[in-house]
């Protein structure tokens, strides 16, 4: 069956045992089923950085607890283990440590949290098949998700999994995976629809046209975008939220784990030359020290007008990201009904308003290097 042998490739890439692979509809869904193997309710806190999607914190919200957030670091894009020991309180009950970009810092520091009683969660959902100090990213917490969604490490257009480290969870966790709902025939149409629009219309000279018709539909909800309308004025869970992966996923996603150990080593490849040119000009840039194993799914870089580069970056025919855009992505209004006053997380304040991603899955980098050349001034 594709769906034991779905598991076992994910598990093989994670060092892990097949049956401790769980597979979701979405990444959030495997983060919230998750919080609830865990016992996680009303009056408890989760820690988690100040620089994610909103699905995450909503998913915190929607099991009954508050999300306390921490800021990150300009130079690492993530927290500093310091930082979250500040937020620790008797109603903490578990930390979401988050390898944003696929790049992951001072991991093995949370261990003392770990010896506390404090859940560890791995948000990795940038940063499957990449490894922090060794060891695969996923291996560390007592829980991992990732996400399978189209712009994530391999794709099944939608989709999402857990991996299980404490498996002392596991008895809990499968039987609240029995109230999965499964999904219908028309879920699995809209992913074949998907699938083949990204394999045969998106190239470089449909990228933009077709990136501003996709945001439009998913915004109208006529197809699925990665977060729909209401997931992102609300933390109220939608109708249909906690579901299974449907068949036509598993196979897009069986089909694209195999090209996954090619695709890496050009994500390293083009990384390294973005930093080797920015240093060289004295522009922002990721150090090689902190992250040489890491995965590089997108490349940040901090420019003085993001909306100026988006602009010419589109001329040129780049194809520039804008993860993140805000503290809780996309949600630009109305945080504090995520609990989050975003005026005292300056850094994700700052990085959120002038961050844009450089792609690392492409073969023709000089263009890219060549525009980052002649707009060399407007880079910070
Ligand atoms: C994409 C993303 C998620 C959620 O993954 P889905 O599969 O879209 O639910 C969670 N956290 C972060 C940081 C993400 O970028």
């Amino acid at each position: 069956m594709k769906e034991i042998s779905y598991k076992l490739e994910i598990a093989k890439i994670l060092d892990q045992q097949g049956h401790n692979v769980y597979l979701y509809h979405k990444g959030r869904v495997a983060l919230f089923a998750a919080l609830r193997a865990m016992g996680i309710s009303e009056g408890d806190e989760v820690i988690l950085p100040a620089y994610t999607c909103v699905v995450v914190p909503n998913a915190i919200k929607y099991v009954g607890a508050k999300p306390i957030y921490v800021d990150v670091q300009p130079d690492t894009y993530s927290v500093r283990y310091e930082d979250v020991l500040k937020y620790i309180s008797t109603k903490t009950k578990a930390v979401i440590v988050q390898n944003t970009y696929g790049l992951y810092w001072d991991l093995e520091k949370y261990r003392s949290l770990k010896e506390k009683g404090i859940f560890i969660i791995e948000d990795c959902t940038h940063g499957f098949s990449g490894f922090y100090n060794d060891i695969p990213n996923g291996k560390f917490g007592d829980v991992a998700f990732f996400s399978t969604q189209w712009n994530k490490p391999f794709s099944s257009v939608i989709g999402g999994f857990l991996s299980l480290n404490n498996t002392s969870l596991k008895p809990v966790l499968e039987e609240y995976n029995k109230n999965l709902e499964q999904p219908s025939l028309f879920d699995g149409l809209q992913i074949s629809v998907q699938y083949y629009i990204h394999k045969y219309l998106l190239n470089d000279a449909t990228y933009w046209p077709l990136i501003r018709l996709y945001r439009l539909l998913s915004k109208h909800n006529i197809i699925r975008g990665s977060s729909q309308g209401a997931e992102i004025e609300s933390p109220i869970m939608p109708l249909g939220f906690f579901k299974y992966m449907s068949k036509s996923q598993i196979s897009v996603g069986l089909k694209n784990i195999q090209k996954l150990s090619g695709v890496n080593l050009l994500r390293k490849k083009n990384a390294s030359l973005y930093t080797l040119f920015l240093k060289q000009h004295g522009k922002n840039h990721i150090p090689e020290t902190y992250f040489k194993n890491h995965l590089f799914l997108k490349y940040p870089l901090l420019v003085k007008d993001r909306a100026l580069f988006m602009n010419l970056a589109e001329k040129f025919n780049i194809k520039l990201g804008d993860w993140f855009t805000s503290p809780i992505h996309p949600v630009s209004k109305g945080y504090e009904i995520w609990d989050l006053d975003i005026e005292n997380y300056p850094n994700a304040k700052k990085l959120s308003a002038h961050v844009v991603n450089l792609p690392t899955d492409i073969d023709n980098t000089d263009k890219v290097i060549k525009f980052l050349g002649i707009h060399l001034h407007l880079i910070e």
